[in-house]
């Protein structure tokens, strides 16, 4: 009896189940395709006698959609579970820790410098890096015909009156001490630009920070006392130091600052050309003309400066000896900085 069968078939659509896509398939042919047991069916549906008809088009009715209900339940179960077998993702697998970067060589040895300076009571000052004449030179003691003036070591960006990219951070000196009254206690952290040509040992731009401390009775111990307590911090306390005498035009006396090769530890080596001995600053006592220069009274007070290349504190902080590799941004240099 056709009902019968109906129910039957039923049952066994409701039962189905299927592992694969092949099997889903199986299910389609076999029941819901037109050449299906369900097509068979609506065939036979046309030879039942009118009074039953009402009644098996109802059940065959609810078997067409019980039967396409599980179609559909049946595709989208193998869907999503071939879909996680084909990512091949392992849940069980560590996450995949995240690089959250560093702070380039010389932002960590900026960094380092400031935190030595600002515990001896220096604060940080700033300043343009693009200058006039008088911020650049003049104020600073510099004759007309320094040869620094020159078109071959300094970029200019405007001639007469002369406007020039900064060659020195001095010029953060000068206009401190233009707006502020003695005592005045800061280090100009900057980058500065002169004309060179690019090699190992020179650059077209470069960072420094220099220092200056300006208030009455300061004498040349306490330059001494102040960079001997800096290269004790930043290279170690068995480091050696040494002053020799120098020319700057904006100090007098002055002096070049040398400590101990770290490399070598003073034994010689090809980085501190066989002497045991590398430069890290220049500095001096501010000439009187260029506490004049800025209004301060050089009768009633005395200062001193100094000055010192971050490239060059961190090449031999982490024993580096090429000056370009600062500014390729190669990440394999970059990275071996981690932790600053
Ligand atoms: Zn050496």
């Amino acid at each position: 009896m056709m009902e019968e069968k109906i129910k039957q078939l039923h049952q066994e659509i409701l039962d189905f189940s299927a592992g694969d896509k092949q099997a889903v398939e199986a299910f389609r042919l076999k029941y819901i395709s037109k050449k299906g047991v369900l097509a068979d069916l609506f065939e036979d549906l046309k030879q039942v006698p009118v009074e039953q008809k009402k009644n098996i088009g109802k059940v065959l009715n609810e078997l067409k959609q019980a039967a396409e209900a599980k179609f559909a339940a049946l595709n989208e179960s193998v869907e999503s579970s071939s879909s996680s077998a084909d990512s091949g993702m392992d849940l069980s697998l560590p996450p995949v820790q995240n690089k959250i970067g560093n702070f380039h060589p010389l932002t960590q040895t900026r960094a380092r410098i400031i935190e030595i300076f600002e515990r001896l009571g220096f604060n940080v000052a700033d300043g343009p890096e693009v200058e006039d004449d008088w911020h650049n030179f003049s104020a600073l003691n510099f004759p007309e015909n320094h040869p620094a003036r020159e078109m071959q070591d300094t970029f200019f960006v405007e001639k007469n009156p002369d406007i020039l990219l900064r060659t020195h951070t001095s010029n953060v000196q000068i206009r401190l001490m233009e707006k502020q009254k003695p005592p005045i206690r800061a280090i100009m952290p900057g980058r500065v630009y002169r004309n060179e040509a690019i090699s190992a040992r020179a650059h077209c731009f470069f960072h420094q920070v220099e220092g200056l401390y300006v208030d009455k009775n300061v004498g040349f111990a306490d330059l001494k006392q102040t960079l001997y307590h800096f290269a004790k911090e930043m290279y170690g306390k068995d480091v050696k130091m040494r002053f020799r005498p120098s020319y700057f035009p904006f100090t007098e006396p002055s002096a070049e600052i040398d400590v101990t090769c770290l490399i070598c530890k003073g034994k010689g080596c090809n980085v501190c050309k066989y002497s045991g001995w590398v430069e890290i600053a220049g500095s001096g006592m501010v000439h009187p003309n260029v506490l004049r220069n800025c209004g301060i009274d050089s009768e009633e007070y005395t200062g001193f400066a100094f000055g010192m290349g971050i490239e060059r504190v961190t090449m031999l902080r982490y024993q580096i000896n090429d000056l370009r590799l600062f500014s390729e941004n190669d990440i394999r240099f970059l990275r071996q900085f981690q932790g600053g």
